[in-house]
């Protein structure tokens, strides 16, 4: 059958914002075991950022259509699909597994050997693996559903499964208004913590606190641990989830607690960190690595915001003829909340 074009945002070499090209390419068509989506909403995160600017190379081939935070309406599937059908409303989670190996049957698919990334978001239709995809409730607007995986789902992987915050910890949030930070920030009061929100930008903190952060340290990625300190009589937090990475570790790891975990979750610059080894046996502390989202973390993120547990703030949506302004927002850290394109909108 003849399928019309779709409009892509597609990027032929690495760039600036205004390196993205919208122009009609083929709709793809899916394969054996292959999900084709009509694409209502697609979020745009400082992953896309990386990409765009060829920092991320891993997987990534020009000409290229990016994207990875999707949600739409299933449009047509191919072969052997077996449990998503034409008219579902999914979202995606970030990558597909095979679903076989023992990583996968132990919910670690993250790590999969056979893992493959998402992309595709900017543009009309998306075509992924089954796998790829986790249905939505009816009635959740695909600009929400689309910043849960992996942003939302990732913060679930953090808190709950990783740090295994407990009723009565303190909870100290780095980066705490970014994508995975406000979910973080929201699932640590869930969870009956005491949680700590550091940002740089004092216009920040009222959405902070409207999210559940009982104190909110506005302060330069180097100088929050005094605060903190002062906020915990000198104890410290039991729980550190650092979404910043290499500037903000030194300061992040004087605020922990002795016997408190430290989970790196995000590293948005390039350096490396460095830390006398004594300091982390001195405090026992546990530096705990977090990474993507499992299907089942992505479920129970899909559930909180349904039953709004988890309120995800979209601060503005544009269409994708706008990918340019959407990128500048991003990169600048200027919008309170969610960056998101919607495909099928026309500006
Ligand atoms: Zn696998």
């Amino acid at each position: 059958r003849g399928i019309a074009p779709m409009r892509a945002a597609v990027l032929y070499a690495p760039g600036p914002p205004d390196a993205f090209v919208i122009e009609d390419i083929a709709t793809p068509s899916p394969g054996p075991g292959e999900v084709l989506v009509r694409v209502q909403a697609c979020g745009v995160s400082y992953r896309d950022v990386v990409e765009r600017k060829g920092v991320y190379r891993r997987d990534v081939t020009f000409p290229l259509v990016i994207g990875l935070e999707i949600s739409g309406e299933v449009a047509a599937v191919g072969p052997g699909v077996a449990h998503i059908k034409v008219g579902d409303r999914v979202c995606s989670k970030a990558f597909s597994s095979c679903g076989f190996c023992s990583l996968c049957r132990n919910g670690r698919e993250s790590t999969c050997r056979a893992r493959r990334p998402v992309r595709g978001g900017y543009a009309e239709f998306a075509c992924l693996p089954e796998d790829a995809w986790v249905r939505t409730p009816d009635d959740m607007p695909f600009e929400t559903s689309c910043t849960l995986g992996p942003a939302a789902g990732v913060a679930v992987n953090a808190v709950r499964d990783t740090c295994r915050v407990q009723v009565g910890e303190t909870v100290l949030v780095l980066g705490a208004a970014g994508g995975v930070g406000l979910p973080a920030v929201q699932l640590a009061k869930l969870a009956g913590a005491r949680v700590i929100a550091v940002t740089r930008t004092a216009e920040k903190a009222a959405l902070l606190h409207e999210a559940g952060a009982d104190e909110v340290v506005v302060a330069e990625p180097d100088a929050f641990a005094a605060p903190v300190r002062a906020l915990t009589h000198e104890e410290g937090c039991d729980v550190v989830i650092d979404t910043v990475g290499s500037r903000v570790f030194a300061a992040g790891f004087d605020s922990l607690a002795v016997h408190g975990r430290y989970a790196c979750v995000g590293q948005l610059f390039g350096e490396d960190v460095a830390i006398n080894p004594a300091r982390i046996f001195f405090k026992r502390a546990q530096i705990l690595g977090v990474g993507s989202v499992s299907r089942s973390q992505l479920q129970v993120a899909i559930r909180l915001t349904a039953n709004g547990g988890l309120k995800p703030r979209i601060a503005r949506t544009l269409p994708l003829d706008d990918v340019a302004e959407a990128h500048r927002l991003v990169e600048t850290a200027a919008a309170l909340g969610r960056i998101v394109l919607l495909p099928g909108a026309r500006s």
